[in-house]
């Protein structure tokens, strides 16, 4: 899988693709990671790569042409075409679903906007897909680009050794969806706080159903949605729908 992100901060990724445990990913090449910066291919003395808005107003918008030329070395380099994607706060908000999407497919070119945007005639012509992190604005978007590629690269098989498999993460498939349950280590006791008994009896079984309990009893409170969806997928158990009957009760 390769990913090329084109970026006029290419620096900002160093740190972020040698750090951690998902480095393994980048290091690889599970997930290829190759970095553009636009001002490389911009014309003239000072190779500019923005300029202000027709119409008026605040800000910079970043041109078409440095980053219409930059999708041809990419192409020139990966010998065929690959999906445009755009990281802004109009696109398609980012979730577990989307992540999935992009952890199996074979990349994608992400590009990162600066300043006001990117001109829209650039959009209309190259961009396939446009992905927001939230509703909120950032300033550029690397750091939506690095939350994707994190996201994939957790994904990815032999990336996370079995102890911390993406598995037991909140939203995946394999807790059906629900929120991760709480979690704890030693020392036993803490600021006079000790830990649930269950985790301490070595009784798998037990310490299964109790997990999956917790699972059920923060996404009921947090995101009552998720229960809502996996209650339509027949994902909950009779066992699930007597904890969750139980805490309703206790919560009138
Ligand atoms: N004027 C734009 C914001 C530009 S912010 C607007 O109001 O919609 C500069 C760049 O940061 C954007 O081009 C985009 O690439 C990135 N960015 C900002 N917020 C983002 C978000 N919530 N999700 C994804 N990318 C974002």
């Amino acid at each position: 899988m390769r990913f090329d992100v084109v970026t006029l901060f290419p620096e900002l990724f160093a740190p972020f693709l040698t750090t951690g445990i998902t480095r393994r990913a980048y290091s690889s090449g599970a997930v290829d990671v190759h970095l553009f910066n636009p001002r490389d291919v911009a014309s003239g003395n000072y190779r500019r790569v923005d300029d202000r808005p027709f119409g008026g107003g605040p800000g910079m918008v970043m041109m078409a042409e440095p980053l219409d030329k930059t999708l041809d070395v990419i192409a020139a380099e990966r010998g065929h075409r690959a999906k445009v994607v755009l990281f802004s706060p109009i696109g398609q908000p980012l979730n577990h679903t989307v992540v999935q999407e992009w952890a199996n497919s074979d990349g994608a070119i992400l590009i990162c906007g600066r300043y006001e945007g990117v001109d829209q005639r650039f959009i209309d012509a190259h961009v396939d897909a446009q992905i927001s992190i939230g509703d909120f604005v950032l300033s550029g978007g690397e750091l939506p680009a690095m939350v994707l590629l994190d996201a994939v690269a957790r994904l990815q098989p032999d990336v996370l050794s079995d102890a911390d498999s993406h598995h037991f993460d909140s939203f995946n498939p394999a807790l059906d969806g629900l929120l991760d349950c709480p979690h704890y280590t030693r020392p036993e006791e803490w600021a006079g706080q000790g830990v649930p008994e269950v985790l301490l009896s070595g009784h798998h079984i037990n310490i299964s159903r109790w997990r999956r309990d917790e699972q059920l009893r923060l996404t009921v409170r947090y995101r009552p949605d998720l229960i809502a969806a996996a209650r339509a997928a027949g994902l909950l158990t009779v066992k699930d729908e007597a904890l969750l009957a139980s805490i309703a009760i206790m919560t009138g």
